[in-house]
């Protein structure tokens, strides 16, 4: 497509995918982590079924594959991030079992009900909702079945004002750990585990590799103000994670259909 053709919505979108294609993961998070969370499942057999909801280039989902076996189906709402997941998995060798599909997580998903072993999301169920994404998911688990996600909470009762006030601008479906579990517990999960995601996840494996993604995209497109705007968005995005990472983080957190 040219630019001429683009509406600027699509340019916008067009750009926000160029800039995190840049980067092996589009949320914090770390193979530690990821194996970490896997480990509290144990259903898991080359028979089994998984879904990936949200995968972007799919960073989480290869080190998944590479730890079970199994079928891994890797949903996006970005066609971008589905080529790059794609070509990840043939480079890998994995292509016969992992797939990536374009879709979209709040829509009717691509699976019938009761057919998978595992759901999992990273940073990504924010975009349905947690609570209405572990309520609409539900559906799709075979009884037993676990979900996996990680998602943005606070660690406190109370927090400092420009803290509160940019979640709840970004995401006010942000809530503290106990009442995240009780959603959890309320949509028919048995809540397995829980943990807060370590401070290098943010710092290491994503906000560290976006500095040199900000870097060429500022020299790509100099003065360009969707991508200074999109590069300063980011950057102040690190520094509240800074000055406020003891009120809030990602956390993980497993459940068991029943
Ligand atoms: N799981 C990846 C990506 C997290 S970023 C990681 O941890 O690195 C959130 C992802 O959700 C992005 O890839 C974005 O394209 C995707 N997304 C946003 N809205 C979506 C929707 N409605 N359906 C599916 N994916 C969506």
């Amino acid at each position: 497509m040219s630019n001429e053709n683009k509406t600027i919505y699509d340019f916008d979108f067009s750009l926000i995918c160029e800039y995190f294609s840049q980067v092996k993961r589009q949320g914090p998070g770390s193979p530690e982590v990821t194996l970490k969370a896997l480990s509290f499942i144990d259903n898991l057999t080359a028979d089994s079924c998984i879904a990936d909801l949200g995968c972007g280039t799919g960073g989480q989902t290869m080190v998944l594959a590479e730890h079970v076996a199994g079928e891994i189906t890797g949903l996006d709402l970005f066609p971008d991030f589905i080529r790059i997941f794609n070509r990840n998995a043939e480079q890998l060798g994995l292509q016969d079992r992992v797939k990536g599909c374009v879709g979209s997580m709040t829509e009717t998903l691509p699976f019938e009900k009761e057919s998978l072993d595992l759901i999992w999301s990273e940073g990504a169920i924010y975009n349905i909702g947690f609570e209405q994404g572990l309520n609409e998911w539900k559906q799709y688990l075979k009884k037993g079945g676990y979900i996996a996600v990680s998602e943005a909470s606070w660690f406190t009762d109370k927090r400092p004002e420009e803290i509160h006030r940019f979640w709840m601008e970004n995401y006010p479906g942000i809530d503290t750990i106990p009442n995240k579990v009780a959603q959890m517990q309320r949509a028919g999960y048995v809540p397995v585990s829980t943990f807060i995601i370590p401070e290098n996840c943010w710092t290491e494996h994503f906000f560290k590799p976006c500095h040199k993604a900000q870097d060429d995209f500022l020299k790509k497109y100099p003065g360009k103000p969707m991508v200074e705007d999109l590069v300063m968005n980011q950057r102040r995005e690190e520094g509240l994670y800074d000055t406020y990472k003891a009120f809030y983080g990602y956390v993980f957190y497993i459940g068991k259909k029943i």
